[in-house]
C-alpha cells in the first residue's frame, strides 16, 4: 500500500481542513479515512491535484520511515557540494534503490 508514496520524489504534507463528511482511503494503509477526522493532506511535489488524504498517524510513521520526504530534504539529498563520492547520478540512483550509507 506504500506504492503511491514512492511515485513523487517529495511530498507537501498539510494538516486536512476538510469540513465535508466525505470519506477517503488512506493510500498509506487502505483503511477507511473519514473526513472528519483528524488527517492530513499528502501533495505530492506541490501538486494539489494530486493530493491524497491520509491518516496522520500513518504520515508520521512514513515520515519516520523516510518514505514521505519533504522538499527540503529532497533538495539536500539532491546537493552535490558534500558526500563528493555518491553525490552525481549513481548517488541518486543508488538512494532511489533505497541503499543506506
Ligand atoms: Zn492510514
Amino acid at each position: 500500500m506504500l506504492g503511491v508514496v514512492e511515485r513523487a520524489e517529495w511530498w507537501d504534507v498539510r494538516r486536512a481542513q476538510n469540513r465535508k463528511p466525505a470519506t477517503y482511503t488512506c493510500p498509506l494503509c487502505g483503511g477507511f479515512l473519514p473526513a472528519l477526522s483528524e488527517h492530513v493532506l499528502l501533495i505530492p511535489e506541490g501538486d494539489s491535484t494530486r493530493r491524497r488524504h491520509a491518516h496522520a498517524r500513518c504520515a508520521m510513521a512514513a515520515r519516520k520511515a523516510g518514505r514521505l520526504r519533504t522538499r527540503e530534504e529532497w533538495r539536500r539529498s539532491m546537493s552535490p557540494a558534500r558526500d563528493a563520492g555518491r553525490a552525481g547520478l549513481l548517488g541518486r540512483l543508488w538512494r532511489r534503490l533505497g541503499g543506506r550509507h
